[in-house]
């Protein structure tokens, strides 16, 4: 086994580099904190 064998996760909505996980581990739309935040102040920012 190769323990290198990992894979980059980005963030789905702003491409935020959020770590790395084994290759075999499927993440569907990873989020950074912000963007896992139901209310994000930017959001609303940009709505205005
Ligand atoms: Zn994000």
């Amino acid at each position: 086994m190769n323990i290198y064998d990992t894979k980059q996760i980005k963030c789905y909505r702003c491409g935020k580099f959020i770590g790395e996980v084994d290759c075999d581990v499927e993440i569907i739309c990873p989020k950074c904190g912000p963007c896992a935040d139901p209310f994000p102040s930017d959001e609303i920012i940009t709505k205005s």
